[in-house]
């Protein structure tokens, strides 16, 4: 089996003073155990949330009100707030996208990273130790030095490089990251793109990483899931989803010069129309309000996630009484 984990009809509402939006709407996909796996939407897609979710760091006006995340034997929706604690201080870590945030101003790193490792019996010389051979991974000069500096005295991207050691630390099985090089440049965008892969490698950590940009996933990835409006329309190995995409949200992301498909400053292209109320009652394809192919009978009837290639599309051209056999266009050449 290799299946990491596995969401399976996730649903979701958050309360607000508007009403009830359905934020996440029976999302379901498996992470491949030892792949980077890249969530990819516009603002608004749902796409954090299903990644908070996994953690039980959602926020406290989310009501999940159907669907699991099983990992190992364990359902992460029904543990209790000491087994998620458990889980994130070993098993699962996060790089968040703003290391200010999640880095502490006032202690320096090797202090923060031998409280990441409280749980182990090991003395303060050896989780030293382990920090400095964490930092020097990850491409810090002089980590020895560099360890007693604290998050101020390090550039941003630095800083995101010892965020990363910090998660990787406890030698995680799942790491996950919420749009991690958003804070930086493009060169440094590229360090990193390399770094989280090379750390994949050594230590076999399964990545679920979230993004709005093209390039990144493009680059980083080995599979990608691609939603809209709180739906997942598309799910597929890299090469499927960038060179045969199915449904006609993910080709029109795509429209545009192949050769900038690796281009690391690419971002989601703007596509006309808006994400429909999420408050209202919905009915059809989620898509249909801004699909170029959409078709009388979409606005009414739902499309299911239909099985293709190395994945799945949720699109009635694809089967049904309103396939149609010229879709999707021949993959360029
Ligand atoms: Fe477009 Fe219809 Fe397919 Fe939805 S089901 S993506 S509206 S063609
Ligand atoms: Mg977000």
């Amino acid at each position: 089996n290799d299946t990491l984990l596995s969401i399976d009809g996730l649903t979701l509402d958050f309360r607000t003073n508007r009403g009830r939006v359905k934020a996440l709407r029976d999302i379901s996909f498996p992470v491949r155990k030892g792949r980077i796996l890249g969530i990819v939407g516009e603002s608004g897609s749902g796409k954090s949330t299903v990644l908070w979710s996994i953690l039980g760091l959602l926020a406290g006006n989310a009501d999940v009100t159907a669907g699991r995340i099983d990992y190992g034997d364990k359902n992460l929706l029904t543990l209790d707030a000491e087994g998620l604690r458990a889980l994130r201080g070993e098993e699962v870590s996060v790089v968040f996208q703003d290391p200010m945030t999640s880095q502490i101003p006032v202690l320096p790193y090797a202090r923060q990273m031998s409280d990441i490792l409280y749980r182990r019996s090991m003395s303060e010389a050896a989780k030293r130790a382990a920090a400095v051979d964490m930092l020097r991974r990850v491409g810090i000069p002089d980590p020895e030095s560099r360890v007693d500096a604290y998050p101020h005295q390090f550039s941003g991207g630095m800083r995101q490089r010892a965020g990363i050691a910090m998660s990787m630390l406890t030698g995680p099985n799942l790491l996950l990251a919420d749009e991690p090089t958003t804070a930086l440049d493009v060169t440094m965008e590229a360090q990193m793109i390399g770094l989280m892969r090379g750390l994949r490698d050594d230590f076999d950590t399964t990545i679920v990483v979230v993004s709005h940009n093209l390039g990144l996933i493009a680059e980083m990835c080995d599979d990608v899931v691609v939603m809209y409006a709180g739906e997942v329309v598309e799910t597929g190995e890299v090469h499927d989803i960038f060179h045969n995409a199915r449904h006609p949200y993910t080709r029109a992301l795509l429209e545009c010069d192949p050769a900038r498909i690796a281009d690391v400053t690419r971002k989601l292209p703007v596509i006309p129309g808006d994400i429909p109320d999420l408050t209202k009652p919905l009915a059809g394809c989620i898509f249909a309000g801004r699909c170029q192919k959409a078709m009388p009978a979409c606005v009414t009837t739902a499309p299911p996630l239909i099985k293709r290639g190395t994945g799945a599309a949720r699109c009635h051209l694809l089967e049904g009484p309103l396939a149609d056999p010229s879709w999707p266009p021949a993959p360029e050449v």
